[in-house]
C-alpha cells in the first residue's frame, strides 16, 4: 500500500482490504491470480487528497442528507396510508350508523301516526318518548362521528402537505447532487506506467502506480480501485456505462448500494487481452 492520506479518515488496513476486494474481482475473473498484493515488488496504491475529496465529501454529506429525506418520506407514505385506513373505516362506520338511524326514524315516524290515529295509551306513548330520546343519543353520537372524521381528513391534508414539501426537497437534493457529481472528473483516480530510462536510453524498468484522489462512500471506493486495477491490468475503456471499466464510472447512485460486479463488457475485454 502507497500512501494514504489521513484526511480521507480511511485506516490503512480499510484501504487495504478495499484494494485486495476490488483485485479479487478481476483474479475470480481471469480464474487465476493476476493481481496480488506484493509489497516488495509490487508498485504502490496512494490515496490521494486534493479538492476532489472536499467536494466528494459535500457530496456525499448532501447524498447521505437525501437518505434522511427519503426515509422521512417513507415514513410520511406509511403514516397516510394508516390514516387513509381509519378514515375510510370511519366513513363506513358513519354510512352504517346513518342507515341505521335513517330506519330507525322511519320505523319512530311509523309508530307515531299509529299512535296519534288510535286512542291516546299510556303506556305506548312513554315508549314512543325512551325511542325519541334513544333517536336523538343517536343523531348526536352521529354529528360527533362527523366531526371527528372532518378533524381525520383535516390530519390526512396536512400530512399530504407535509410528503409533498418532503418530495419537494428530496427532488431539489436530487438536482443538486446530480448538479455537483456532473462537475466531478470522470475518473476518480489515475494509473501510470512509465518507463525508468538510464543515461542511455536504456530502459530499467517501470515505475507504475495507482492514485485515488476521491470516493464517495467507501462503498464506492471498491469500484474505483477496481477501474485502476483494470487499467493496471492493460485494459482501456468499455462502451456499457454499467460496466466497471466504463470511462465515467464515478456517476454513481446514491439510492442504492449494489454489491460490485464485473459486467460482461469488462470480463470481455479481460478475455481479449487474456488471448492477445
Ligand atoms: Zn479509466
Amino acid at each position: 500500500m502507497g500512501a494514504v492520506d489521513p484526511r480521507f479518515g480511511l485506516s490503512t488496513e480499510r484501504f487495504e482490504a478495499k484494494a485486495q476486494a476490488a483485485a479479487e474481482h478481476w483474479n475470480e475473473a481471469a480464474g487465476r491470480p493476476v493481481l496480488v498484493q506484493d509489497e516488495a515488488r509490487g508498485f504502490p496504491v496512494h490515496l490521494r487528497h486534493d479538492w476532489r475529496q472536499e467536494r466528494a465529501q459535500e457530496i456525499a454529506d448532501l447524498a447521505s442528507d437525501l437518505n434522511e429525506l427519503q426515509a422521512r418520506l417513507e415514513a410520511k407514505s406509511e403514516a397516510l396510508r394508516r390514516q387513509d385506513r381509519e378514515i375510510d373505516a370511519g366513513n363506513a362506520a358513519y354510512e352504517r350508523r346513518l342507515r341505521d338511524y335513517g330506519s330507525d326514524v322511519e320505523a319512530f315516524n311509523a309508530a307515531v301516526s299509529r299512535h296519534n290515529r288510535g286512542a291516546s295509551d299510556a303506556p305506548e306513548s312513554a315508549s314512543l318518548r325512551r325511542e325519541e330520546a334513544r333517536l336523538n343519543q343517536s343523531r348526536s353520537e352521529l354529528r360527533a362521528l362527523d366531526t371527528r372524521l372532518a378533524r381525520l381528513e383535516e390530519i390526512r391534508n396536512a400530512t399530504v402537505r407535509e410528503h409533498n414539501a418532503l418530495a419537494d426537497e428530496i427532488n431539489s437534493y436530487v438536482a443538486r447532487i446530480n448538479r455537483a457529481v456532473a462537475t466531478m472528473p470522470p475518473e476518480a483516480g489515475a494509473y501510470r506506467g512509465r518507463q525508468r530510462l538510464d543515461r542511455h536510453g536504456r530502459i530499467l524498468g517501470v515505475e507504475r502506480e495507482i492514485s485515488i484522489y476521491f470516493y464517495y462512500r467507501e462503498h464506492d471506493l471498491e469500484l474505483f480501485l477496481a477501474h485502476e486495477f483494470g487499467h493496471a491490468l492493460g485494459l482501456g475503456h468499455v462502451a456499457d456505462p454499467e460496466a466497471v471499466m466504463h470511462a465515467a464510472n464515478t456517476i454513481v447512485d446514491f439510492s442504492e448500494v449494489r454489491p460490485l460486479q464485473l459486467m460482461p463488457a469488462d470480463i470481455a475485454a479481460l478475455q481479449a487481452l487474456c488471448e492477445g
